[in-house]
């Protein structure tokens, strides 16, 4: 009489998981690619797109992480406060 031990089957349920994802490979959209297509934190191609409050869109699973811990700043706002630095130094001087 042989003893089977339970085998942990790890099946993976084809739609119930598909929110728990980040967003697809940016291969599958070659051609047509712009920024709003892309999540801000994973830098994919949104999977069920979220807006945050700022305007900017995240995975609802890469929005989900984010905020698990509590309020975040959004990293695409961090960004571009870099690029609308005031005390750049390619400021034109007057002659
Ligand atoms: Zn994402
Ligand atoms: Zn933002």
């Amino acid at each position: 009489m042989g003893f089977w031990g339970t085998k942990m089957a790890q099946e993976p349920s084809p739609s119930s998981l598909d929110g728990n994802k980040p967003g697809f490979p940016k291969k599958i959209l070659a051609n047509n690619l712009e920024d709003k297509h892309l999540c801000n934190s994973c830098q994919k191609i949104l999977r069920r797109p979220l807006q945050a409050q700022c305007g900017h869109r995240f995975c609802s699973f890469c929005f989900n992480k984010i905020v698990s811990s509590g309020p975040q700043k959004c990293s695409a706002c961090i960004k571009e406060d870099l690029f609308e630095d005031p005390t750049s130094i390619l400021k034109q001087g007057g002659g």
